[in-house]
């Protein structure tokens, strides 16, 4: 059986905190997140509520409070502490990226409102192009811990994009840790208030990848190069 990591486990405790510090959760058990160990498959994930921890907000949560979970589901950390309802989108998210190593599932003030309309939010910056690699698709709907909302936000998302939006929900943002999956969900929110404003003053005009670099070096670049250049660039 795979390792079970404390060093994770208190990554995870302590990333709860932030997540309800960068108020990217409205209180109680809303929204949670998870970070997979790429050498074990193992995903330490947010609990769902309990007798013993009824979360009253994600800082009031501590190490022994955090859930461990194989890639089919199973509790392999302590029995008592069971995965926030929405692990299956978490499960299916990481089935499809490999490069996705934690997910922040945010339920943010901003974001919410384009996920009210069921809109994309598009990539009006050049923040949101490097850190959101592009327009943030807004997913089909799916009832909370369904396997359609998994599949919905695994469509969204796509190969690369680093955050989509859960209808009538919340967004689900990712990076390859979760400092960068922190960094994704607060330039969503930055972007999804932007992109309000822009709105009620002129017509939102995208950016591409054609505004950051001239045309002949794109085309010389091959898709792998241009990629990680999204990433680091
Ligand atoms: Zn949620």
């Amino acid at each position: 059986m795979a390792t079970i990591k404390p060093a994770l486990v208190k990554e995870v405790a302590g990333a709860a905190i932030t997540f309800w510090e960068k108020k990217l959760t409205p209180g109680m058990d809303s929204g949670d997140l998870s970070l997979r160990d790429p050498e074990t498959g193992l995903i330490y994930i947010l609990p769902q509520p309990s007798e013993r921890q009824p979360i009253h907000g994600w800082n009031t949560i501590t190490a022994a409070d955090v859930a461990v979970i194989d890639m089919q589901g199973n509790v392999v950390g302590p029995t008592e502490n069971l995965p926030t309802v929405e692990y299956p989108m978490h499960l299916r998210i990481y089935e499809a990226r490999p490069d996705v190593n934690a997910i922040v599932h945010s339920h943010g003030v901003w974001s919410q409102i384009f996920a009210a309309v069921r809109q994309d939010i598009p990539c009006l910056s050049l923040d949101a192009y490097h850190f959101l690699l592009g327009e943030v698709k807004c997913a089909e709907f799916g009832r909370v811990g369904s396997e359609t909302l998994a599949k919905n936000i695994v469509d969204a998302l796509g190969n690369e994009r680093r955050a989509a939006l859960l209808a009538g929900h919340g967004a689900a943002c990712v990076g390859p840790n979760l400092y960068e999956a922190f960094l994704a969900a607060e330039v969503l929110e930055t972007t999804a208030k932007q992109a309000i404003c822009a709105k009620l003053i002129g017509d939102i005009v995208p950016v591409t990848l054609g505004d950051i670099l001239p045309e002949d070096i794109i085309k010389a670049m091959d898709p792998e190069t241009l990629k990680q250049m999204n990433i680091k660039f």
